[in-house]
């Protein structure tokens, strides 16, 4: 008989300890196993390490490999899969793998602020309610869920908040789904209908997309200088709405008028862009005008993440401009 749970194990702090000697954390194999082997689940959990790295360390090949192994255990009748993940870009690979994850059985990922040798480590907690959350009934259906001190957040929404506390996760715009109980997930907020599906998993090597950051006096000049294959598209972190300096719309339109996507975004952490407010040089309406996309209420890394995954999906600027209409504010 299968286990309730698939536990996916690729590292971050909640797998590290702090080696006495210097007091810096590292990834830690045998305290990432104690913890495993140590956890309450209150439903029987099966272990599958895929890799003990950093989120600075995480390629599209292992999170291929857990959507793969998540897939097949809920086939074979687990009721969830958890993949533990390091918290710098877990929102990013909960994104992504959100992108391509076709059951109706949750797929939770979860880390740790602290870890696992540290006074008070929230890895053993942040563990045991990502089980929980992956059997709750009510989780079912809502795709990729990130579980973190005792919250539930989509993955469309959610993003690290803090470099240092223990709740490092917020969502935006409707805040964390739900909160997590021993036998259930209580629900906060309805949420919309799930977008932007893919077929299969990612590629191991996604088409290149920067993400360059608008400011003061930026004219993206950068930009002459990056070749075209490391430009299969562009992401811009704008001002405000998501505008850009009008010194940088010339190139912007260049890259435009040779077929480059380009999709502008927010550097601003609430609000999203605007397609409609302003008409100057570098505005949203100059930008649209030129042919550019606006990534809505999608921060500059997930529209990276879109961007890259509809281009590695074959789509037509239609469809791209679509996708992203999907999260217009
Ligand atoms: N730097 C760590 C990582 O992302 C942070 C963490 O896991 O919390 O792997």
């Amino acid at each position: 008989m299968s286990a309730a749970v698939r536990l996916l194990t690729l590292g971050g702090t909640i797998f590290m300890t702090e080696e006495t000697a210097d007091g810096h954390a590292r990834p830690d194999d045998l305290a990432g196993a104690r913890l495993v082997a140590s956890a309450r689940y209150g439903v029987s959990v099966s272990t599958h390490p895929l890799a003990n790295v950093s989120s600075s360390d995480v390629r599209p090949h292992h999170l291929r490999s857990a959507l793969e192994l998540a897939r097949e255990a809920v086939d074979a009748g687990a009721q969830g899969a958890v993949l533990t993940h390091g918290t710098d870009t877990l929102e990013e690979s909960a994104f992504l793998l959100d992108r391509y994850w076709d059951r109706e059985a949750p797929l939770v990922l979860t880390g740790a602020m602290r870890p696992a040798s540290a006074p008070g480590a929230d890895g053993p907690a942040n563990l045991r309610d990502a089980v929980r959350t992956a059997v709750a009934p009510s989780a079912r259906g809502l795709g990729v869920l990130v579980v973190f001190d005792a919250q539930v957040h989509l993955a469309d929404q959610v993003s690290k908040a803090s470099s240092r506390s223990v709740s490092a996760f917020s969502s935006f715009p409707a805040g964390p789904l739900a909160l997590v109980h021993e036998h259930d997930v209580q629900l906060l907020h309805r949420p919309l209908p799930r977008r932007a599906r893919l077929p299969g998993a990612p590629m191991d090597r996604l088409p290149s997309v920067p993400v360059l950051t608008a400011g003061l006096d930026e004219d993206l000049g950068l930009l002459d200088h990056l070749p075209p294959h490391e430009l299969a598209g562009l992401v811009i972190a704008g001002v405000g709405m998501g505008h850009v300096s009008p010194a940088a719309m010339p190139r912007l339109r260049r890259l435009l008028a040779g077929g480059t996507p380009v999709v502008v975004a927010t550097r601003i952490g609430a609000g999203g862009t605007s397609t409609h407010h302003y008409a100057y040089p570098g505005s949203e309406v100059d930008l649209l005008e030129a042919g550019a996309v606006m990534a809505g209420l999608l921060p500059p890394a997930k529209a990276r993440l879109l961007l890259q995954a509809l281009l590695a999906d074959g789509s037509t600027p239609e469809r791209i401009r679509e996708e992203f209409a999907a999260y217009a504010s």
